[in-house]
């Protein structure tokens, strides 16, 4: 299993303790503070592999905590994802030029944030531990890169392959073609938002023949959603 370990920082006791409960059945080791104050004496004790850092703390906010945990050289290279209540574009934009790795905007599903703590951490560092993402029937397996759905493995090229592996890392969140550029190709690739369209399209294509074509949904004037849901 899964023994990495997990700071939150969070003041708010109830969140805290769904996200801790949450986390230590998908396999986390889970430290908890409630402020800025609280958390450097855990990390002096034991550096985490990743925290989970509230936005709107008492005391040292953890916008500005973030900076100060990615300026200094024993802690720089820890991930980070912000907890946020607030849904503004700039705000996001700010938490992650703060050095976050990621965010996540509340409320959210505790299976959604495993999920994305694991992409986190297996974006950064180490190599973390291997994967199968699953969805209804489908499969992915991230150490051998192949999809199947029902046993039946599926042609899929490299950028769709990619682009499951986003989706299916990040379900249940709508993500506009600009995000899954950046997100999938790389901020410091350019290509055209419509190329998002085309391997769209093919990853569709690829999980027609199984019916697993309407897990990728098209959200009018946002983008697309992975989902198990209708
Ligand atoms: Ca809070």
């Amino acid at each position: 299993m899964n023994s990495k370990r997990i700071l939150i920082i969070e003041d708010e006791q109830p969140i805290r303790e769904m996200i801790c409960f949450a986390l230590e059945n998908a396999g986390f080791e889970i430290q908890e503070a409630a402020d800025a104050r609280q958390a450097q004496v855990m990390i002096a004790e034991a550096l985490p592999d990743l925290i989970l850092l509230d936005w709107m703390l008492p005391g040292l906010s953890g916008i500005d905590y973030a900076r100060r945990l990615k300026k200094e050289d024993l802690t720089k290279e820890i991930p980070i994802i912000m907890l946020t209540a607030r849904t503004q574009e700039e705000d996001k934009v700010q938490g992650l030029e703060s050095g976050a790795d990621d965010y996540v905007t509340k409320p959210f599903s505790p299976r959604e944030l495993a999920a994305r703590i694991k992409a986190v951490l297996r974006r950064g560092g180490p190599p973390a531990e291997d994967e199968i993402l699953k969805a209804n029937e489908l499969l992915l397996d991230t150490a051998s890169h192949r999809v199947s759905v029902a046993e039946r493995l599926l042609e899929i090229g490299p950028t769709e392959y990619r682009l499951l592996e986003f989706f299916m890392s990040h379900p249940e969140r709508v993500y506009s073609r600009g995000q899954l550029l950046d997100r999938v190709w790389g901020s410091n690739v350019y290509v055209e938002e419509r190329t998002v369209d085309v391997h769209i399209r093919r990853l569709r294509k690829a999980l027609e023949p199984h019916g697993h074509d309407a897990l990728i949904q098209t959200v009018r004037g946002a983008g697309y959603r992975f989902s198990t849901r209708v």
